[in-house]
This record gives structure tokens, sequence and C-alpha cells, in this order.
């Protein structure tokens, strides 16, 4: 794959490419724990439990024995994490990864229902999760009908392990453990299991391999991407992990890229204006990713003040548009200039695709954009409609393709969906968007299914299935509509079955308890007659949507 010689319409980095090693996760990031090792690695915001790289690493070692040991796990068996954002996340992926295991992850919020399904879907042999989520993990593992052993961490000392469960620091703490290394893997083997809905249907497993994560992991270290320095006994590059580790956004950015530069992480597991000040307050944060919401909690909270960013170096960006004017709002709180860069990507392209370069300008011009491609990577815009894929030329707008080491190689079981996924090999986003004369990349709409909620995934055919399970319901109908803070929400329409009484709020309630709280019906609920399908029967959304933003309803 090179992205030499290509047509002048397909967008390719300014900075040239990187050479990638051909190395998996554990050969790339160990040596760094160990290189790092007297520096602190993360540290619980809320609890204050922390760990240096060197700590990490023996832990990891640990876990990666103990793990194949007792539960006589073999190379590409999948393991599951149920976890928030805490130190444990990082020993518990790297040791998965050591122990030539996949991993997959999960939303720590998630319901029973939602955790079994991907705990089926991807044979998942082990499942970790915190002392506080073992209820929702046994009731999960049950409806599974499988025997899927469970092991917890404790959050606070006192915490204890409930019965029938594994003690997770009895594991890791435990050197004595004899056992042959693991089976060899190989850098075009699979590494992690995160679940996306793609451009339609269920949640799909995205099979990255190692090569695909590092090959991302490289590309945004260039150099003309790249803000980190080196730890030293006088200083060490700080960040917060509020956005979820178990999206590839926050596992990339937030926990690889961290112990790759050896920065120090403070966990959030989850988001409070109190506890992000909390944060604010005793830590030198020096590089922040966030998503836009966050964005607007840094402008608009009166406790939030300029020399809590004394030490920024960089704002990330990503997820979702941030605009203009939060830029802007940003730096006038601030009182002086900073980096903010864009980020744009997606779980099924590991996840970076475009990046704002060092010295890109906050001009009129350039605001609103995603940044530019990142290096050994392809993008091009194409007609929607157009089967021969022609890449349109600057400021034309179309469906996002791309090529890259970066790209998964498909989903999980599910051959005619990863088919689906690419034309000619290259992968199709599902964004619409355009560049500029500089080449740089905007998004403006999306095209699939997906709704996101303040950077969240929902994927409406998931929804749609559990309210046709209702036993009132008929037909239905999932959407995302605007909204100020979360970016969208779903909206449902729904055919009663005749001749019942549907009361919505009961139809919410039933919703509610079956799935997490961010993919609830906020954007309110429509009966209509019959859904709009075409004559294939696949609901025709678009025509929802405009009749929502023109008569709202
Ligand atoms: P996920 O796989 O959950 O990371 O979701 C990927 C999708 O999020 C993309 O296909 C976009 O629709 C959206 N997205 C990600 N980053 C941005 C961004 N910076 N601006 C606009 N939309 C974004």
């Amino acid at each position: 794959f090179s992205t030499n010689n290509v047509n002048s319409n397909v967008l390719t980095c300014d900075s040239g490419d990187v050479d990638l090693p051909d190395s998996t996760i554990p050969e790339f990031i160990l040596p760094k724990l160990e290189e790092y090792h007297k520096y602190t690695a993360s540290e619980c915001a809320t609890t204050g439990r922390k760990y240096t790289f060197g700590q990490v690493r023996k832990k990891c070692k640990n876990l990666n024995k103990a793990i194949r040991h007792i539960f006589k796990l073999q190379k590409g068996d999948v393991v599951a994490i149920l976890l928030p954002n805490c130190p444990e996340f990082a020993i518990s992926a790297l040791g998965i990864l050591e122990a030539g295991l996949v991993l997959t992850t999960l939303n720590p919020i998630y319901t029973p229902d939602e955790i079994s399904k991907q705990l089926i879907d991807s044979s998942a042999k082990v499942l970790i999760t915190q002392v506080q989520g073992v209820n929702n993990a046994k009731a999960a593992v049950q409806l599974t009908q499988k025997h899927i052993p469970i092991i917890a961490i404790k959050r606070l000392q006192n915490d204890s392990i409930p019965e029938g469960v594994i003690d997770f620091e009895e594991l890791v703490n435990n050197n004595d453990i004899s056992i042959s290394d693991a089976d060899h893997v190989k850098s075009s083997d699979l590494a992690f299991l995160p679940y996306s809905s793609g451009t339609t249907g269920l949640p799909k497993g995205v099979e990255l391999t190692h090569h695909n994560i590092i090959s991302n992991l490289c590309e945004i270290s260039h150099k003309d991407y790249n803000y980190f320095d080196p730890p030293t006994d006088s200083s060490q590059d700080v960040t917060a992990a509020v956005l979820p580790y178990y999206h590839i956004y926050g596992f990339c950015l937030s926990l690889l890229n961290m112990a790759y530069n050896g920065a120090k992480t403070v966990t959030i597991e989850k988001f409070t204006p109190e506890v992000y000040l909390s944060v604010l307050q005793k830590h030198p944060l020096s590089i922040i990713y966030v998503a836009p919401p966050l964005v607007l909690f840094f402008i608009s909270h009166p406790h939030v003040k300029a020399e809590h960013f004394d030490h920024l170096k960089v704002l990330t960006s990503g997820a979702a548009p941030l605009g203009h004017s939060d830029e802007e709002r940003f730096i006038k709180k601030l009182g002086r200039e900073t980096n903010i860069c864009q980020g744009y990507g997606l779980t099924e392209t590991s996840p970076i695709l475009t990046y704002s370069p060092k010295g890109t300008k906050r001009t009129e011009h350039s605001s609103g954009s995603v940044g530019k491609v990142v290096p050994n990577t392809l993008i091009k815009i194409v007609s929607p409609d157009d089967p021969t894929g022609t890449p349109l030329g600057p400021n034309e707008k179309g469906e996002l393709l791309t090529k890259g080491p970066q790209v998964m190689g498909g989903y999980h079981k599910r051959e005619e969906e990863s088919k689906n996924a690419f034309l000619d090999g290259w992968f199709r986003t599902g964004d619409i968007g355009y560049y500029n004369e500089q080449k740089q990349v905007f998004i403006t709409d999306r095209i699939k299914e997906l709704i996101k909620v303040k950077g969240y995934q929902v994927a409406p055919a998931e929804l749609e299935a559990v309210i046709r399970d209702h036993p009132s319901i008929e037909d239905a109908a999932v959407i995302g509509i605007p909204h100020s803070k979360y970016g969208e929400v779903p909206r449902a329409y729904i055919v009663p079955k005749k001749d019942v009484t549907l009361d919505i709020e009961d139809l919410k309630k039933y919703v509610a308890v079956k799935v997490a709280p961010y993919k609830q019906l906020q954007g309110g609920v429509q009966i209509l007659e019959n859904i709009p399908k075409n004559p294939s029967g696949k609901i025709l959304r678009r025509q929802l949507k405009m009749g929502f933003e023109k008569n709202g309803v």
C-alpha cells in the first residue's frame, strides 16, 4: 500500500509518510513502560490510587501468566473488559494483549441485556469488571447461558470481593506462576474488538489488528502532529482521561498513546463538573483530549479559570464537530493563544483519519475543519451515488472514503456487512464532507444511520428491535434529531398494534430498562399509521428526518 502517485483529487499527507514497524502492541508499548518505569503512569481522580509505569509493567506480566494458567486460554481467545476509566484498565488491556489474547471492551453503564449480546457475539471467555459492576456482570453472564468467569477489581482497599468472583489483585500480584510464554502473535493478528454499528444495522465487532492500531499510533506521532515531551525528573506531560477507554478514541489516544509517550494520566470514572474541577485544580494538565461538550463546560463553568490551563500545550477535540465560536470562546477564557486541534475518525479506522497539523491558524477559513489527512493515509470524496468512486475536487461535497494501514479488515463474523463497508478497497465512512484548496477536511453531515449522543454511538436498528419487542408495537423506526447539549438524541416513530391502547410513557420505561441511559428516547415518540419504507423494506429515515426538520413531527 502506497500513498504515492495517486489522483490529484485524492488527499495525502503534506508531511509525507512514516515508517511502520512490524510489531504487536506489546512489542511496541511494553519496552516504553520499562524505559519510563519510575514515573507515574496513572492516578484515579476520585480515590487517588496510582501506579508507576514499572508497576503497570510487572502487573501486566503477572496478569498475562495468571489468566492463561487459570482459564487455559489460547492465542486469539477473547477477554471482555467492562470498566469505567481507571488505572487498572491499562493493566488489564496490556496484560490480555501480552497473553496473545484479544480484547473486547464494553460500556460500564450498559444493561445486562446489552452486555450479554456483546459477550455472546464476541465469544468472550472471561470478563473483567470492578467490584461495583459485579451484579450487572453476573446478570449479563446468566443471560448468555454460558460459563464466563468474572474477575473483579477493588476500587477501594476495603471493598470486598463478592462470592464466586476472582480477585484481580491476587492475579496481578502473583509473581510465582511459571508458565511458558504465550504463543507467538503476529502484527497481522487480531488485537482489539470494539463494537460499532458502522453505516447500518446492529452493533458489530470491529476487527482491529495489532498493525492497525500501531500504524495509527505511529501516524499521529509524526513530529508535525505530536506535542508530547518525554518525561524527565523535573517534568512530565499530564492528561485527564475523561473520554471512555472502552471507546477507540479513549483507548488509543488516552491509554496507549500516553503509555507510549510516558505521560501521566488522571483517570476519571464518570464526568461530573466537581470531579473535573478538582482535577484541574490538582493536576497541571498539558495535553487535553475532549469531545465538544467538555469544551462548553470549560467555557461556561464559573469555577473553571484561566490559570487551570497554565501548562496546557494542546487541546484536541474529536468525536463530533466543535464550532468556531466555541474555539474562540475557549481562547477568550484562557486569555492567551493555545493550540487547538480537531481530529476525525471512526472505530473502524483505529481511529484517526484527520488531525490538525502543528501551526494550523484559527482563521475564519479553516474554522470548523477536522484537520488534514494523517500520514500513510488516503482520503477521497465521492458522490454517494457514483459506483465508480471517482474522486471529487475541492469544495465539492460527497461521501468520505479512505484507505490506510489503520483501516479494519472487516466486521467480526459478518461477511456481507464487511464486504459492503468497502468500495473497490476503499472504506466507506458514511460521513459527508469536503476539502478546501488547503486540503483541510470538513465533515458536514452523515448518510449512515448512526446517531451520536454526547459522542456515544446509538444504533437505530438496536433501538428499533427493542421497541418492536414491546407487546403493543407493530412497527418502529428511530432517527437522530439535533440536541443543543448532546449533539443528537434518538426519536422513535411507532405503529401500535390494532385495537391496543398504548401508553407512551410506559413504552419509554420499557426501553429505559433495556438500554443504557444515553440511548433513551429523549427526542420523543411519534405515533404513525405506517413507517415509510422503500419497496425492499428499508426504512426511509431521511424522509422522517426531513418531516421533523420541516414540521417538527
Ligand atoms: P465512532 O466509531 O464511535 O468513533 O464514530 C465515528 C463517527 O463519529 C464518524 O463516522 C462521524 O460521523 C463522527 N465523528 C467523529 N469525529 C468527528 C468530528 N471531529 N466531527 C464530526 N463528526 C465526527
